[in-house]
Parts: structure tokens; sequence; C-alpha cells
């Protein structure tokens, strides 16, 4: 079974996806994703590899949603893995800023093509890294996601841009935070000339950090080749920071998050989430009853000390 399912309450849709309970137990001796398992070129530096057991898959009924409380429709999409590396046990933070510019410049690419589909509304770029965040497979990879619908979380933030905008003379709600961050500096983590990583204010998950163009973009698109090179430079500064933090592989989900393909109207600025779930070296963070069951999350780390802890954290930036 491979359906979308609306969820009246939350008013969002729910993937049901049993086919992918069926997915093997891999060898424990054998990767797909190295040069010569026959599944990938004997070279590569960065590959787009077709998830084999897809979430989202252009072989399902198409997206119809209808409305009704017990609504259901087709899973239509695409689902990718973005290998980030041959080298099977290397840790995100040992690639250099030139390789995450080329995944950088894949994720814009593959942004490019799946936006002349017009049966997909969104492309979710992301990662899961380590077993808390349940991956079994060391090799370093992420993930892309081609949705035909714009999901809750970046539903909610176009929301609150349109009603900041429409009472801020149509001023950007992203643009405004990062410069009051800037401003007062206390949770900045690092910056350069075009990207800035911060520690949100209301900061969910241990470690957070978000990383913004300091100009205004919607999508990865809208990068200049300057901007991309920048965004490579943080996203491996960031990954550095964490794996020196506690000294071993921080467990954390990385939404790349862009606007939706086919609303030019609606206000969203491009950024990265890092979002760990280590509260400390020796203890992770659950997403239990209060944050699942209820939607609150609660911080056990100031974002004001854990910005701090993380601008000592090698490599030492200054801005
Ligand atoms: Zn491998
Ligand atoms: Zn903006």
């Amino acid at each position: 079974m491979q359906q979308l399912r609306w969820h009246a309450l939350l008013e969002q849709w729910v993937v049901v996806s049993t086919h992918r309970q069926d997915r093997p137990q891999m060898p424990s001796n054998w990767c797909p994703f190295d040069p010569g398992s026959g599944r990938v070129p004997d070279n590569y530096e960065v590959y787009l590899y077709p998830n084999d057991f897809p979430a989202f898959s252009p072989d399902t009924e198409p997206f119809h949603p209808e409305a009704g409380l017990f609504a259901e429709t087709g899973a239509r999409g695409a689902c990718d893995v973005v290998l980030y590396s041959p080298e099977h046990t290397l840790p995100p933070s040992k690639l250099t800023v030139d390789r995450w510019r080329q995944i950088v410049d894949l994720w814009a690419e593959r942004t490019q093509q799946l936006a002349q589909n017009p049966e997909i509304a969104f492309v979710a770029a992301f990662e899961n890294c380590g077993e808390a965040v349940g991956v079994t497979m060391p090799h370093p990879h992420g993930q892309i996601y081609a949705m035909p619908f714009v999901p809750p979380n970046v539903r909610k933030e176009i929301a609150s841009a349109k009603q900041y905008a429409s009472t801020n003379g149509g001023g950007c709600l992203f643009c405004r935070l990062l410069e009051e961050e800037l401003k007062d500096g206390s949770r900045v983590v690092a910056a350069d000339d075009h990207f800035a990583a911060f520690v949100p204010y209301a900061a969910r998950f241990p470690a957070e950090i978000t990383l913004y163009p300091r100009r205004h973009a919607r999508t990865l698109l809208d990068l200049s080749r300057e901007e991309k090179s920048s965004l490579a430079n943080l996203l491996s500064t960031v990954r550095r920071k964490y794996d020196n933090l506690y000294g071993f592989l921080m467990p954390l989900m990385m939404p790349v998050k862009q606007a939706p393909l086919r609303e030019p109207d609606s206000p969203y600025h491009f950024h990265v989430q890092f979002l760990p779930l280590q509260r400390s070296a020796t203890k992770l963070k659950y997403l239990a009853t209060i944050e699942t069951g209820f939607g609150t999350f609660l911080a056990d780390t100031s974002p004001e000390n854990m910005a701090e802890n993380l601008r000592r954290s090698e490599p030492v930036t200054t801005f």
C-alpha cells in the first residue's frame, strides 16, 4: 500500500507506505553506495541515487486530493539518495568545502529538474545522521523528497511570514529575524560575507542552528555562485563544530528549506536547519509526550550558552 491519508484534525497528509517495511536486511559487509557494488558508478564524487524504497513515487496513483474526513490520494513524487562521497565511513564533518559545494550544486540541479514536473509542489532536501535518528548505514548521504503538496511546517512558516508582511509594509520576517540576530550577536555561531549561522532565540532542539543567506533569496535556484560557495563553507564549519563539541558524530536532522515551486507570491526565505538530538556528551534528547503529543518543546539548554559553546568549538570562527 502506498497512499496519502488526510489527518482531518491536524490538516496534514500522512504517507502510508507499507512497502518500506520490506526493506531487506543488507549483508553487513556490503553497501550499495560503494564503488564496485554494481549499483553506483565505479568512480564518483557525489551521486544522485534513486531511492529503492521511495515514500513518494512516480509509479503510484496521481495526487488528486478530495475533500472529506477520510480522504486519500496517491503519493505521487520522487525520492532520491544524495551520496556525499564514495568513502563508506567518512563522517560529513570530514567532507571538504569543495565537496559540500558539489552537494549544494546537486541539490540545486535536482530542484531545477523537478521544477519542470507540474506534479511536484515542493522539493525537500535533507539529511538524517546518526543511529539516534535511526540511520544504521554509516555511508555519508542525504536525501531529496519531491512532494505533491507543501509540507505543514513550511505552510505554517509562510502563514507567519504573510501575517508579518501584512503588518510591516511587506517586509520579510526571516530577513528581520536575521537582522536582529546579527545586531544582538549573542546567538551567532559563525558567519561570512553571504551566510550567517545562529542558534534561534527559541531553539527547540539542543544546539539547534539555522543558516540564512544574508540577501533575501527564496530557493536554492536564487543563490549566486558566491552564495553557494558561502553556503558550502558554513555547512562545513557547522558540521565540524558539531562533531568537535562532544568529540563524536553529532546525531542530527538537517532540513534544507526552500519556497514551494509553484507559489511565487508565498513569502519565504531559503534556510538550512540543523536539529541535533544530543543534549550533552552522554544524554540524548527524546521527543517525548509533551513534544510529540502536545507539540510543545522543552529545551534543556540555554540558546545563548549553547551558542557560546559552539563558537568555541573548532573550527573557531570570528565574525
Ligand atoms: Zn558504503
Ligand atoms: Zn528574506
